[in-house]
């Protein structure tokens, strides 16, 4: 593992310059830009604990291409005890964090190429499954951070990207060369973007036969010419540009992932990097591995991230004196069901997971978007409670600024205490982390991130074999099969 530290990581992205614009400016920095250093450190943390003896083998794991040891982020599933290695490995960060670690979409995009194009070569005698591998060693060789960008620009939602007006509405290929192929379009909410080496393109449906430019997958460099990145506001962010960290609530690592739009400008990619180009027919099942692989994931963060939110909860109502309340401790109880439920499914589709033609496995793909749909419930159920708990000061609460101010201090420290013994700073501390955890950013990933809810739905009732169940129905009311007498 060539990048070892987080010290190494942030070195890295000094050093890659990824053309990164947050409020119209152009980033010089994205390590040290208040804006994009919250996502940076978060990640960089992933790389400072991985060989933790804390975390046990966690986030490492051994190659089945080299032998070697690597960071996880960058392994192809090897069993389903690797698949239950990733939620837990999630849950943990997700307690560390509070935030988004931003690293398991490349992670999930890997193992997604991994099994989809060894099918494609199967079945078409190509090459994009040697080329995988190729690239998966230089990968897990330099242990790079790779943004899987899947969700495109989309345009008109009623019409297929091959109806669009724009063409540019779905990445496509706009030119074949001898020694590679040019794209243009944009990817949308691309989690860990601007603090990624790679980024790593996949369809965002699937393709028909006049969609073959559209039938596009590959990975660059995140500098390669052509390629430039808006980083997306989140609420509260312009707190970042002020002194102080108070505000903040989570001054280290920030809310959620920091998402940016991508776009590709006529960008030229070298045939070793690209893993899919017209085979249309495949396109579907880049979305459904991928989809199956990051739905997975959400009762390992989301779990971790409900843990941090129940200990606020907790702490907040020790701080305000209502810990021994009877309805507080019921609302603790409820919020920590609903963590492990959310957990318990992520456990779930793993040990029920399977091995794919390439040997790579994959999680049970209708618990994986069960997991999803609790996701888009329990989050924000867990995120009412907290609210519940801790009462409006989360929204009401004087700056930082004030709390400073040499006339105000002395009022807020003094009206903004609760219980003796504990100070206002630290129930102020406790509300902003509240508030960041629940204002915004973090819900609206639950809700879309790794897919919007109805996409579950359809993979749920797809999945969910109605007539295997009509059949143990009819079966118990004695009523014939149909056509039976
Ligand atoms: Fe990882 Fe969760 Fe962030 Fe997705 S939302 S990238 S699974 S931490
Ligand atoms: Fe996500």
């Amino acid at each position: 593992m060539k990048i070892k530290t987080g010290d190494d990581y942030r070195q890295s992205l000094k050093a890659l310059g990824t053309e990164v614009y947050v409020l119209g400016e152009k980033v010089d920095d994205v390590t040290t830009n208040p804006f994009t250093r919250p996502h940076v450190n978060c990640a960089a943390l992933l790389y400072d604990l991985t060989g933790d003896p804390g975390l046990g083998d966690l986030l490492t794991a051994k190659s089945h291409l080299t032998g070697k040891k690597i960071s996880r982020f960058t392994h192809i599933h090897q069993s389903t005890d690797d698949l239950v290695a990733k939620v837990k490995m999630m849950r943990a960060m997700g307690r560390k964090t509070g935030s988004c670690f931003q690293r398991c979409v490349g992670h999930d995009g890997l193992n997604t190429l991994y099994s989809v194009t060894y099918e494609i070569d199967g079945e078409l005698g190509t090459e994009y499954h040697q080329r995988l591998r190729n690239y998966l060693e230089h990968v897990q060789e330099e242990n790079i951070m790779i943004a899987g960008a899947m969700t495109d620009a989309k345009g008109d939602r009623s019409l297929r990207p091959s109806k669009q007006t724009d063409p540019d509405m779905f990445v496509r290929v706009t030119g074949r060369r001898a020694d590679g192929v040019i794209v243009r379009g944009c990817k949308m909410h691309i989690t860990g973007a601007v603090n990624s080496h790679d980024v790593l393109v996949m369809p965002t449906t699937g393709m028909g036969e006049e969609e073959k430019d559209f039938a596009v997958s590959f990975s660059i460099p995140a500098n390669t010419s052509g390629v430039v990145m808006v980083f997306g506001r989140q609420t509260n962010d312009a707190r970042r540009a002020e002194n102080g960290t108070l505000d903040l609530g989570n001054a280290a690592y920030g809310p959620v992932g920091g998402e940016a739009a991508i776009f590709f400008e006529d960008v030229f990619v070298p045939w070793e990097r690209v893993f899919l180009c017209g085979e249309h027919r495949f396109s579907g099942s880049f979305v459904d591995r991928f989809a199956t692989a990051h739905r997975q994931n959400y009762g390992g963060c989301k779990a971790g991230i409900c843990d941090v939110m129940i200990g606020a909860a907790a702490l907040v109502a020790e701080y305000q004196g209502t810990d021994g309340a009877s309805h507080v401790r019921d609302k603790v109880t409820e919020m920590i069901h609903l963590a492990e439920t959310l957990h318990s499914c992520s456990l779930a589709c793993s040990y029920e997971g399977a091995p794919t033609p390439s040997g790579a496995y994959v999680a049970d793909r209708l618990l994986a978007n069960v997991v999803k749909m609790n996701t888009t419930r329990f989050v924000y159920e867990v995120a009412r409670l907290v609210h519940d708990v801790a009462g409006g000061f989360i929204a009401t609460t004087p700056s930082e600024r004030d709390m400073n101010h040499p006339k105000l201090g002395k009022f807020i420290d003094k009206y903004f205490k609760s219980k003796n013994g504990f100070p206002a700073e630290h129930r102020i501390r406790i509300g902003r982390l509240i508030e960041c955890m629940t204002g915004g950013t973090t819900l609206t990933e639950s809700m879309h991130g790794a897919g919007s809810p109805q996409a579950q739905r359809l993979m749920i009732l797809r999945r969910g074999n109605i007539e295997e169940k009509k059949r143990f129905a009819r079966e118990l009311a004695g009523i014939p099969e149909p056509g039976e007498s």
